[in-house]
Formats: C-alpha cells, sequence, structure tokens
C-alpha cells in the first residue's frame, strides 16, 4: 500500500494507473495532464485521481516525470462525465479520457496560444505578391492577404491548407502574425423574426428551466421553425453570460448553421470536428474551457468540449444514427449530453422531425418534456401530400415507373427541380451472367459487388475491395454478363437519356468526395430553373433546396423485409426527412413513393396518419416483444481469421457470462454478416430489462474476456446500448 497519483493513459486496456508524485515534490491535481513512464517509453496522462491509496506497494510504483500543466485542463464535471462513460460503455477509461482531449493536447508540450490569431503580409510579401511568382497554396493565401489582416478562421473557410503555406511564406518573411485589426464596426445583425406562437412557447418553457437540469423533446415538422428556437434560446443564455453547446449530426450541416450562428449573435462561435486542423482544433476547445468561447458549434466529439460556464445544451436532429461512435470507445453523443447536462444543472434539448423510439419512450413516461412545433411559419405552404405509386405489374424504365417519370416531366416542364431518391451508390448492385447466372461476389465477403460504370470498377461496399470488371464471365466464358438492378449512376444515365434538355446531377459520396463539390452543387440548385438530382440519402439531411418541388423516392421495399428490429424506425425516419425536402420556399411539395408493398402497414400508417403515429405503433410492437427501449443490450462482437479461433473465443465467452436469471444471453450466433474483408464474424447478445442488472453481470465479464487465452486470436469489442447487430 502507497500513496499514489492516479492516472488516465491513451491505451485500450481495462484499467487507469497508479504513479508516484513526482520526485521534485510538485504538487499534483486532478484534471491535469503529466509525463510518466509507460513500458519501454513515455505517455502523456489524465491526472484522474491526485491522491489515492494504491494496492501497489512503493517499490513497484514509478514516478510522475513532469506536470505539464499549471492549471486542471479539465474540470471536475467533464472528470465526473468521462469517468461514467467509460464504466456505462464499458470502454478503456483511457480511451474515454482520449476522446475528450483534442490530438494536439496529448503531446508533451505546453498548451497553444489562443489569443486571437491573424496573419497580415510583409512589406516583402506585398511586393511577392505583386510579383506573382508564387504558385499554388502560396499564391492563394498572399492573394487572400492583400486586402489586410484576416483572422485564421478566415483563412481555414476559404484556404483549408492555409497553414502549410503560411509556415513557408513565414519561412521566407513574407507573412506575419498581427495584432488584431482596429475592430471594424459590428454590422448590426438582422432583427430576428417575429416568432410564431408555437415558437415563443417552447423558448419559453426552456428558459424557464434555466440554471436546472430538464431535458426536453422539440417535436417539429421539418420546417417548422426549430433552428429559430435554438438562436433565440442561445440569445437568452448569451445574455445570462452562459455558454451554449449545439451538436449537429454531420460537417455538412455545419456550414448553414455556422453562418446562420455568426450573422445573427455577433459573438465568436467555435466550430469543432473531426475534419478540423488538429491545431484549430485544439485553439477552439481551449477557448471553450477558458470560457472566452460563449458558443460551440459541433458534431459527435464535440459533447466533449468543456463548458465551465454553461447555460444550455441543444442536440440537433436527435434521431441520427451519426451520434453513436461505432469505433474504438462507442459512446452514444446524445446520452453523454444528457449525462452533462444534469451533472452541470442546465436544461437540454433534443430537436428533431422524426424523434427516436428511445427519445419518444423517454418524453410518454414524463422523463422529457414535449415541445411541439406543427405548423411550418413565414409561408402558408401546407406540408408536401405524400403519395404511394403502386408498381406491381406496371412496365418499368430502368426501375422508373410511368407515372413517376410522368411526375418528373410535368415538374421540370414547370421549371421546378426534381429530387430522385435512391439509397445505393454506384451503377448496378449486381453484375450477372445471363448464360449461366454466375454472379460477382467479393471473396472476401461472399457478397455481390457494385458494378461503378463510370470507374470500370467492381467494387465491395463492405470491405472496399476494388477489381476490374471482367469482359467474360469466369464461371462459363460467355460474354453475356448484364447488371442488375439500379444505383444512383444508373439512374443519372436513364434520366439523362429521358430528359436531354435538362440538367441532371448526381449527389452521393462519389461525386461529392470533395467538400467544396457538394457545397459548389448545392449553391448551383439555389438557382432558378429546372434540374433533376439523383441522391442517395445525403441529400436526407436539412440542406435548403428552395426550388424542389418533387421527391421521387424509389428502391426503400428492402427496408420493409430487413431482419433488424430498428429498420422499420429507420426507414419511417428517412421517408418522412426525404420528403422534407420538398417545397420547403413558397411552392407546395409532392412526394412520390414507389413500392411493390402499397398494403405494408408501416407504409399505410405513415401516410395516412404521419410519422408520431407510426412511431407510436412500433413502439407498441417493442414494448409486446420487450425489445429496446423496453429492455436493454449489450453485444459482444468478435471476428477472426478461422471458424474454429471465432467459435472457440464465443463459447469461452459465453460460459464465462456471471450467472444472472435477470440477464438473457442469445448466442453464439453468426453475425449478419458472417464473413468481412476475409475474417469470420460471430456475436453474443445479452439482454435484460433492468439496466442496472446487466451492468453488473457485464463488468467482470469484460474482464474475465480479456483474460481468456481464446481471446488472443480474435478481435472482439462489448457495445452498450448497439443501434445495428
Ligand atoms: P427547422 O430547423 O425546423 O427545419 P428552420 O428554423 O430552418 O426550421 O426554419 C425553416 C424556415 O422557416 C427558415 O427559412 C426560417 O427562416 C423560416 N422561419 C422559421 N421561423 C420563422 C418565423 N417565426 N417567421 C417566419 N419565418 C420563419
Ligand atoms: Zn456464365
Ligand atoms: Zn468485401
Amino acid at each position: 500500500m502507497s500513496t499514489a497519483v492516479r492516472v488516465a493513459l491513451p491505451v485500450p486496456l481495462p484499467t487507469l494507473f497508479d504513479y508516484l508524485p513526482p520526485a521534485d515534490g510538485q504538487v499534483v491535481v486532478a484534471g491535469q495532464r503529466v509525463l510518466v513512464p509507460f513500458g519501454r517509453g513515455q505517455q502523456v496522462g489524465l491526472v484522474v485521481d491526485a491522491v489515492v491509496t494504491s494496492e501497489r506497494d512503493e517499490s513497484r510504483l514509478k514516478p510522475v516525470l513532469k506536470v505539464l500543466d499549471h492549471e486542471p485542463l479539465l474540470d471536475g464535471e467533464l472528470l465526473r462525465t468521462l469517468t461514467w462513460a467509460a464504466d456505462y460503455w464499458l470502454g478503456a477509461p483511457g480511451e474515454a479520457f482520449a476522446q475528450a482531449l483534442p490530438l494536439a493536447l496529448r503531446e508533451p508540450r505546453p498548451l497553444p496560444d489562443i489569443a486571437e490569431e491573424y496573419w497580415q503580409l510583409t512589406p516583402a510579401g506585398q511586393q511577392e505578391h505583386g510579383a506573382g511568382r508564387r504558385r499554388g497554396g502560396s499564391r492563394d493565401l498572399l492573394g487572400l492577404l492583400i486586402e489586410g489582416p484576416r483572422h485564421a478562421d478566415e483563412l481555414t473557410a476559404a484556404l483549408p491548407a492555409w497553414r502549410t503555406a503560411a509556415r513557408r511564406l513565414a519561412a521566407a518573411h513574407l507573412v506575419e502574425r498581427c495584432p488584431p485589426p482596429a475592430a471594424p464596426p459590428r454590422r448590426q445583425p438582422p432583427p430576428p423574426m417575429p416568432l410564431s406562437a408555437e415558437q415563443r412557447d417552447a423558448v419559453t418553457a426552456v428558459a424557464e428551466a434555466f440554471g436546472r437540469f430538464q431535458p426536453f423533446l422539440l417535436d417539429g415538422v421539418t420546417g417548422s421553425g426549430k433552428t429559430e428556437v435554438y438562436l433565440a434560446l442561445i440569445e437568452q443564455a448569451l445574455a445570462e453570460g452562459r455558454q451554449s453547446l449545439l451538436l449537429v449530426p454531420e460537417i455538412g450541416l455545419a456550414p448553414q448553421t455556422l453562418r446562420r450562428l455568426r450573422e445573427r449573435l455577433g459573438v465568436p462561435v467555435e466550430v469543432l470536428h473531426s475534419n478540423l486542423a488538429e491545431g484549430d482544433r485544439a485553439r477552439a476547445w481551449l477557448r471553450a474551457r477558458s470560457g472566452e468561447a460563449k458558443v460551440v458549434l459541433g458534431t459527435r466529439s464535440a459533447v466533449f468540449t468543456p463548458l465551465p460556464n454553461a447555460g444550455l445544451i441543444l442536440v440537433d436532429e436527435e434521431h441520427d444514427a451519426s451520434y453513436k461512435q461505432q469505433e474504438g470507445f462507442r459512446y452514444h453523443a446524445r446520452d453523454l449530453a444528457l449525462v452533462r447536462a444534469r451533472d452541470m444543472g442546465v436544461p437540454i434539448v433534443l430537436g428533431s422531425a422524426t424523434p427516436s423510439l428511445e427519445t419518444l419512450a423517454n418524453a410518454a413516461s414524463g422523463r422529457f418534456r414535449t415541445l411541439r412545433l406543427r405548423s411550418r411559419p413565414g409561408a402558408a405552404r401546407p406540408a408536401p401530400q405524400v403519395q404511394i405509386v403502386d408498381v406491381r405489374a406496371q412496365y418499368l424504365d430502368h426501375g422508373l415507373s410511368p407515372a413517376l417519370l410522368a411526375a418528373v416531366s410535368e415538374t421540370v416542364a414547370r421549371g421546378e427541380q426534381v429530387l430522385v431518391f435512391r439509397n445505393r451508390r454506384g451503377y448496378a448492385p449486381v453484375l450477372l451472367c445471363h448464360a449461366c447466372g454466375w454472379h460477382a461476389d467479393c471473396p472476401r465477403c461472399e457478397r455481390p459487388m457494385t458494378l461503378h460504370a463510370g470507374q470500370r470498377q467492381l467494387r465491395c461496399h463492405h470491405c472496399d475491395l476494388h477489381a476490374p470488371v471482367p469482359s467474360y464471365c469466369p464461371a462459363c466464358g460467355a460474354g453475356a454478363l448484364w447488371p442488375q438492378g439500379h444505383g444512383t449512376e444508373r439512374l443519372e444515365e436513364a434520366l439523362g437519356a429521358l430528359f436531354p434538355d435538362v440538367p441532371v446531377r448526381r449527389i452521393d459520396r462519389e461525386t461529392t468526395r470533395r467538400r467544396d463539390a457538394f457545397e459548389h452543387l448545392l449553391d448551383e440548385l439555389q438557382q432558378d430553373g429546372p434540374a433533376i438530382l439523383v441522391g442517395t440519402q445525403m441529400l436526407a439531411k436539412g440542406h435548403d433546396l428552395p426550388r424542389l418541388t418533387l421527391v421521387a423516392i424509389v428502391g426503400v421495399d428492402e427496408g420493409l423485409h430487413s431482419v433488424d428490429f430498428r429498420a422499420g424506425e429507420r426507414l419511417a425516419q428517412l421517408l418522412v426527412q426525404v420528403a422534407g425536402r420538398a417545397g420547403r420556399a413558397d411552392r407546395t411539395g409532392r412526394v412520390l413513393l414507389q413500392t411493390h408493398h402499397p398494403e405494408h402497414p408501416l407504409l399505410r400508417t405513415l401516410l395516412a396518419s404521419g410519422y408520431g403515429t407510426a412511431a407510436a405503433a412500433l413502439l407498441a410492437e417493442r414494448q409486446a416483444v420487450q425489445l429496446p427501449p423496453y429492455s436493454h443490450q449489450i453485444l459482444l462482437r468478435a471476428d477472426a481469421h478461422s471458424c474454429d479461433e471465432l467459435d472457440t473465443f464465443l463459447a469461452a465467452a459465453a460460459a464465462a457470462l456471471p450467472n444472472d436469471p435477470e440477464v438473457q444471453l442469445a448466442g453464439p450466433m453468426p453475425a449478419p454478416m458472417p464473413l468481412r474483408a476475409g475474417r469470420h464474424r460471430g456475436q453474443l447478445l445479452l439482454e435484460s430489462t433492468l439496466r442496472a442488472r446487466l451492468h453488473s453481470a457485464a463488468r467482470p465479464w469484460r474482464l474475465r474476456l480479456g483474460a481468456l487465452p481464446s481471446s488472443r486470436r480474435v478481435r472482439w469489442s462489448l457495445d452498450v446500448d448497439p443501434i445495428d447487430l
């Protein structure tokens, strides 16, 4: 036994580590970073507990080498939340702490400078710009600075790679950092639009809860003005000098929202997402920690932002699956945000047009207060009508029915825009031999490979294997290889041929690999004139497309027959979100849903009575069979080179589970994809209606799993509250 400092280290081991206090007698405080010896090297760790009684003998402990911070980097709230999170999601504590710290702060270096960062040209730099000798990023940066000093954020927005150029030009004394220029007169922000009665009621309800924990569900159809509600609440928090955190599901949504926040609020808004340069991310994080940043906008990982002076947390599109981290430390940002709000004693608003069933259950039980926005303020436009197109026994042209094509034709003839929604990339999902029935499968996944015609490639969408397209059937030698089915690429080609005078634009991961490509496309679509968009669910997310009046949804029948119990919920959310793209401006929208199953109960309820009723029916089904959110699950996933290794491990894992009649074990069973990237995959599912009992069984189980000899020959992970089985 000895007195020690307990430290979290970024290693995937299920423990914290004890060290002796530094030899030079420096005082250590929880939340500080320290440099410690680890294995043969050194690691930067975070002090979780400054004074503990270690089980270990003093002679077996090594001292902390160096204390890296004068003040703790993490405050008590974040330390508590992270400790809770590591325990709840059964992660390695060090990995949970590593999530919270931007990479640049995990280096054994002093904190970066967070003073406002401006850059300008030196006199030599001005001459260099005139001489026009520089190329590429250097030329672009000189061009940006010729009009005067610029803030680092502006440079990042205009030229993402500017720091490389700045380093080069600074070395040549052509650019330099400079003090902030005299503040320009602040542009008068546009007066906030008068809120509708519903919006006002929502703002009042949340504002009354300032200063205490209260979760709200803001249930409002697309275009009902949820963002306006967030803005009004952030303004009120600002007026009290408090910080707000707004989480959005995707970086793609951040620029639009950021513009709205900056125009309106007139205070610095920090953005945090994983695409930022590490230095920028660390600076934004530190400005939030210092309290200087009053408003933080970010994606999933921004939920770890320190908020010493928090007033409010907002989670937009709370149902979105991207809030769940699917690898490493598998946390859920919405759920973690709730835990933080409770600890900080602030209200939290979960907004969505299609709330998750988990959130709806919490609202029904009274744990969350529901605020509804039913109308679309601003314009007297009705919500889009949704019609089912029954395609049974219809002639289909490239999978498109005559009724659908007629509607497309009418819409573009009126000079309006159409979205054809197909959630499948590529040209065709299957390449089939018409002579013998062979089809191209991924040898590593045993699933069909998708034909990408533009790239002349077959690609596996599960493991990303690429292969050339064969000219002849490898099984029978016939030259009769036919693409089966329709992906976005094939629809783009077909619609281009059918409507030669109308621009056809495809929007999927392939065509928007470059971020500015997507923004450029969105800009183009703001212009007047007809257009046909073919897109995947990238387009389902809140982008404003004012000229879009027809949404045609094809190829969703697969979702009606999935074995995944969440498929119905996901399909309903997707349909409502995609339909919400239609008719956002002054024109009424129309939505066509093409299906072979017009009588399907989910589709019928959704169309007749809307998402709320469909979700209530899905919840009732879940309750009847005790599925989440009426029970709780932990999934053990494993994969291995050989089936034997996998089976041995899963059998041993099943045997190692502490016995509790309240915890049911299902499996071992194959994963939904039993083979992926050449590895065999299987799983065990733990279920219980009592969350605490589930965790009591899982905590010791996790330690036992790591100790199983067979665990060394597999990759395994635990997923608490998995959202895909
Ligand atoms: P949501 O986030 O719910 O999709 P937004 O806040 O983006 O909705 O609002 C949708 C549109 O309605 C926006 O163009 C917005 O400017 C407009 N809007 C929102 N609230 C009002 C209001 N009270 N009066 C007039 N227009 C409004
Ligand atoms: Zn063949
Ligand atoms: Zn594959």
